[in-house]
């Protein structure tokens, strides 16, 4: 039995109610076009706004492509993705976010550099429509310290609006990380890449889901899951306090044995070096604590996502639970 899609196009929904329906509509225009055969698996991540019902009703409008998965409860976009992804059947996926500020139109073209030959198609965002100067300022510097810090090359100026070959999807549905910190862990598989040019869109309605405090978590997961740079900072710290408290011990001997000084006067400067060292000393100890904590959420092993339901996907047996690594969907797949 090989009726598979040869696209799978995987869009998380959190509270898109007012988005659905239309890029349902641009993505099945596109798509008719190239001649492709396709699907659209949409992952419910714990909307509380209608969208749920949205999804129900364009599944009964369109079974034959529509595939929509329903989560326990909220579990976040990487997490929302990759359930799409380990659900998917497709030779290629494609990640679009479902607030239409990646435009479908854009899909013949990363399809073109798949067909060419490359494994992953990432699109650039040469400009963004309607984003704070916040925002655009703080991505920027964030993916510039990123760049920097880490040894995987993330292209500057990509999202998670992308294509993938099979082979790569296969991959990153096999690491078990619980932080997933998706663009990332692309460039860190390899293959060949590319990226084709696009301009980021509005939202289309709804507001972001990403407030700042989000993004901050966003922008950690990133940094803790790709380098060591903090953890070795308290080294580096640690090295450049004890040089500067060399010289200041020769200093000291120095007016001591060999002027006639004043004797220092104390309190306060002791209390500065002090609070100094302290506050230092528990940056560090907090930053080991975040390390901590993922090393904890690791090894409990817990499932990356609970699934309550499907649609026009064959039940994945009672449990609906499922790890991405043991994807009960995958392991059927193999016994068919
Ligand atoms: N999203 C999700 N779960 C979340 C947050 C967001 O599935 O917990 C989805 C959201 O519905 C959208 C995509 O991820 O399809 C991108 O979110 P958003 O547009 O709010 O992020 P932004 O573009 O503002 O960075
Ligand atoms: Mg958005």
């Amino acid at each position: 039995m090989s009726n598979n899609p040869v696209i799978s196009i995987v869009s998380p929904i959190y509270n898109e109610v007012g988005n659905i329906q239309t890029l349902y509509g641009r993505i099945h225009a596109v798509m008719e076009a190239t001649g492709e055969s396709w699907e659209l698996i949409l992952v419910n991540d714990g909307s509380t706004d209608g969208s749920t019902e949205a999804l129900q009703a364009l599944y009964a409008q369109d079974p034959i492509h529509v595939r929509v998965i329903h989560f326990s409860r909220n579990f976040g976009h990487a997490v929302a993705v990759t359930a799409g992804m380990d659900y998917s059947s497709g030779h290629a996926v494609i990640l679009i976010d479902a607030d239409l500020q990646d435009p479908p139109e854009m899909l013949p073209d990363m399809i073109r550099k798949w067909r060419e030959g490359y494994e992953v198609v990432y699109a650039v965002r040469t400009k963004r429509e309607g984003e704070s100067w916040f925002k655009l300022a703080t991505a920027s510097l964030f993916y510039r310290i990123l760049y920097r810090i880490t040894d995987v090359d993330i292209p500057l100026d990509t999202g998670d609006f992308r294509l993938m070959a099979r082979q790569v999807v296969d991959v990153i549905d096999n690491m078990n990380e619980k932080h997933r910190f998706l663009r990332g862990m692309v460039s860190w598989v390899g293959f060949r890449q590319t990226g084709v040019e696009y301009v980021r869109d509005k939202r289309y309605s709804g507001e972001t889901k990403y407030p700042f405090r989000k993004m901050l978590r966003f922008a950690w997961d990133g940094i803790t899951g790709f380098s060591y740079l903090p953890l070795q900072l308290a080294t580096y710290l640690g090295f450049a306090i004890a040089a500067l408290s060399g010289l200041a011990i020769l200093l000291v001997v120095y007016l001591r044995a060999f002027t006639n000084a004043e004797p220092l006067e104390g309190q306060a400067t002791t209390l500065v070096v002090v609070l100094f060292l302290g506050s230092v000393q528990l940056i560090s100890l907090g930053i080991i604590g975040e390390y901590l904590g993922r090393i904890y959420n690791e090894v409990r092993g817990r499932p990356l996502y609970i699934v309550s339901n499907v649609l026009g996907i064959e039940r994945v047996s009672h449990a609906g639970a499922c790890t991405n690594s043991t994807s009960k969907r995958r392991q059927e797949k193999k016994n068919e």
